[in-house]
């Protein structure tokens, strides 16, 4: 997000509830400034509606950062195509941005990649690719050894179990079916 929007924002949320937005420079505004645009790289075009959003609320929220990362999840939500232009995540498959693949002794499941802050699956473990592999999975089929079972620790092998092998009836239970717009 550019600045100007990200003022325009600040601007119209504290406005209506008659407040001044936090100064340029200041800790509150340069703790907004990172939280919002330099972590979670909201865009432009998000702000006018998380602007619109926090304005419908009874009172200015305390975590302000917070809130409007909550509502830019709600307006991705609203909007899976813009959520596949956002995703550039390395360690996500190509075909489904937000989890990867990888292979439990053969089994091929999906894990939520690390990337994904989407609520929606909040109660599924997160990964990166080198827990995946320290955790005994493979990301490649063919990288698979011919011993892994016996090799991946039960308490671990008890956290596979956020990774869900790929069933369609779930998939479309959980909303994800349309992968490729993510
Ligand atoms: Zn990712």
């Amino acid at each position: 997000m550019e600045q100007r929007f990200f003022d325009s924002m600040l601007d119209e949320i504290y406005s209506v509830f008659g407040r001044q937005r936090p100064a340029y420079g200041t800790p509150a505004y340069r703790s907004l400034w990172r939280r919002v645009v330099e972590e979670r790289g909201v865009p432009n075009e998000a702000a006018k509606h998380i602007a619109y959003a926090l304005s419908e609320r009874d009172s200015l929220p305390l975590n302000l950062g917070k809130a409007i990362l909550a509502e830019f999840d709600n307006w991705l939500a609203e909007h899976p195509e813009k959520r596949a232009r956002m995703t550039a995540c390395p360690e996500c498959s190509s075909d489904m941005p937000g989890f990867f693949w990888a292979w439990d002794a053969g089994r091929r499941v999906v894990c939520k990649c690390a990337c994904n802050s989407d609520r929606r699956f909040e109660k599924f473990q997160a990964w990166t690719h080198r827990q995946a592999l320290a955790a005994g999975l493979t990301l490649r089929e063919s990288d698979m050894a011919q011993d892994i079972p016996g090799n991946i620790p039960s308490d671990i092998r008890a956290s596979l179990g956020h990774c869900e092998p790929p069933r369609p009836a779930h998939v479309a239970q959980v909303e994800y079916s349309n992968t490729a717009g993510w």
